[in-house]
């Protein structure tokens, strides 16, 4: 049976800058909610529209009838796996949705067969978490992903949830994404701030790229928010894109893939985070080449 927002009460941890926007969609669609993240404040908008608050993962488990995490890197969504094993029922669900690898999972569902467990990563950017159109990437079982289906057009796009293989599979197809959106900004930013050094106006530069068989949508479209807002996007801090190209690395080790480029491409991340800081926007990679040629790529 699929579940339905009216009988069924989503358990979910990690309010951040994702999470506050996808709990918020939750309980829009008329889902129950109880929620649980290590900054209490963090839930104060949720509970005054109706969510009640578990002190820790495991009463999230014990008074949900399925669970979703959304945590920052693999070790948070270990820690919080450990609770919530502790308190779900043995039949029960548990999705994750963070920025992951399956170890974690795996390791849990051998321990705890009954259980019925989902990677489900997603893209879109806060914008999209608050706008209720992410994309989502899942692994796991068909069955699991029909019945749950409801729940994730709470949070996505009805036309981007995709079931993209067994367990494991939407860790792996986020992962990809993400090495090659980060490859595509530092090859943009490279090309941008050497055109302008050498006296192209950034415009006409841009425009003939966006017209040119080396056009992307991160030329046409992402770049924008540099170029014309001077925005780095800090709802996505680059500590956790520099946790994304290091997982996206271990990956490729572990399968025995040489990746040189996003090797590069992970360095130059290190390099923003280290200059900026860990809060700073994902694209702030941008702005060490705008230090570099001491202009601001702006249109
Ligand atoms: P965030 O740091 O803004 O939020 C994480 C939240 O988890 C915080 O509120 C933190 O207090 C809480 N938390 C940490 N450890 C906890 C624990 N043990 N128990 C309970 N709560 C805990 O991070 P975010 O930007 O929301 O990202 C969450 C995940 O989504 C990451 O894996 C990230 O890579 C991924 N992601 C982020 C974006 C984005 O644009 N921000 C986009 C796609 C995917």
């Amino acid at each position: 049976m699929s579940h339905t927002a009216v009988d069924v009460t989503v358990g979910f941890i990690g309010l951040g800058s994702m999470g506050s926007g996808m709990t918020r969609n939750l309980q829009k669609a008329g889902f129950s909610l109880v929620v649980n993240d290590i900054r209490r404040d963090q839930a104060a908008e949720l509970l005054a529209g109706g969510a009640r608050w578990a002190s820790s993962p495991a009463e999230v488990a014990a008074g949900s009838d399925l669970v979703i995490t959304m945590l920052p890197t693999p070790k948070h969504v270990g820690e919080a796996a450990k609770g919530i094993v502790d308190g779900i029922a043995p039949d029960g669900t548990w999705i994750d949705m963070s920025t992951s690898v399956p170890e974690v999972a795996d390791e849990i569902r051998k321990a705890n067969p009954g259980l019925h467990v989902l990677d489900a990563p997603v893209s879109g950017m806060s914008v999209g978490a608050a706008a209720g159109l992410l994309q989502i990437f899942i692994g796991g079982d068909e069955a699991d992903v029909t019945r749950l289906r409801p729940v994730f057009e709470a949070m996505g796009d009805k036309d981007r949830i995709l079931h993209v293989g067994a367990h494991g599979a939407g860790y792996t197809v986020k992962l990809m994404l993400n090495q090659l959106w980060f490859t595509h900004l530092v090859a943009t930013a490279e090309v941008l701030a050497i055109g302008v050094k050498a006296g192209v106006d950034l415009g006409v530069l841009r425009n003939a790229l966006v017209n040119s068989p080396a056009t992307s949508n991160f030329v046409e479209r992402d770049v924008l928010s540099v170029l014309e807002q001077g925005d780095y996007d800090e709802g996505f801090a680059i500590a956790l894109a520099c946790k994304d190209l290091g997982l996206s690395l271990d990956l490729a080790g572990t399968v025995g893939v040489p990746a040189e480029l996003s090797a590069l491409v992970e360095q130059i991340y290190r390099r923003a985070r280290a200059a900026y800081g860990d809060r700073a926007g994902e694209m702030t990679p941008m702005r060490l080449y705008e230090d570099l040629i001491g202009v601001d790529l702006r249109l």
